[in-house]
């Protein structure tokens, strides 16, 4: 079983991502840590590597895919959860050639879907503790410090990261949506996209996940 979870900043892909791990005994392939991983080698490779992730630049799909290739042939679960990836068609076609070589396909691209009001009121309430990094949202009330500022944990301060305002905010939606519509339409046409609605409690947002899973497999 191979999966794609496509989602906005906020809209809880990471928790979900983590579940559906557990559940299925999926193989989380983030190619961001997989990047960073192999920058942190000292070959030749890595040296190159590092050197692209500090300058900046946008890591080229042959590269991304060269390390992608290597790590999945030295993994025994092929079972494969994509969390960020692909980022664009070309990257999704070439995915698809690399499954079709290991006589396996793509079988589900969850969207998850979150009213843009709420991802923005999720975003510009989050407040992290100086001292214990636990996390509140003053926009939230079950998620709100009992104490204005203060960690309810450890009395530390708490603060705003500087990209959970409005304005990164807007640009960080928009750049989703750039990314994202093209591969939606692409993976609508394969008739392979799930929309599930994301405004609820991750437990309800998992259990729709499950229940499409579910139901396709009895197919
Ligand atoms: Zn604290």
């Amino acid at each position: 079983m191979n999966i794609i979870l496509l989602a906005p900043p906020a809209a809880g892909k990471g928790t979900q991502a983590e579940l559906l791990e557990n559940k299925y005994h999926l193989n989380h392939i983030s190619t961001g840590d997989l990047l960073r991983k192999t920058a942190s080698r000292d070959d030749d490779f890595g040296k190159k590597m590092k050197g692209i992730l500090e300058s900046g630049v946008l890591v080229s799909d042959e590269i991304i895919f060269e390390i992608l290739t290597k790590h999945l042939e030295s993994c025994e679960n092929k079972n494969l959860l994509f969390d960020g990836f692909p980022r664009n068609i070309h990257q999704a076609e070439r995915l698809e050639e690399m499954l079709e070589k290991w006589h396996d396909k793509l079988d589900f691209v969850f969207l998850l879907e979150v009213d843009k009001e709420i991802l923005k009121q999720r975003i510009t309430g989050r407040r992290i503790c100086r001292e214990c990094g636990s996390a509140y949202n003053v926009n939230i009330d079950s998620l709100k410090p009992k104490v204005d500022s203060i960690c309810d944990k450890c009395h530390g301060n708490l603060y705003q990261r500087d990209d959970d305002n409005e304005k990164s905010f807007e640009i960080r939606y928009q750049e989703y949506l750039d990314k994202t519509s093209a591969l939606i339409d692409y993976y609508q046409n394969k008739q392979i996209l799930y929309r599930i609605q994301s405004d609820q409690s991750k437990e309800e947002v998992f259990q729709e996940l499950c229940g499409v899973i579910e139901k396709e497999m009895k197919k």
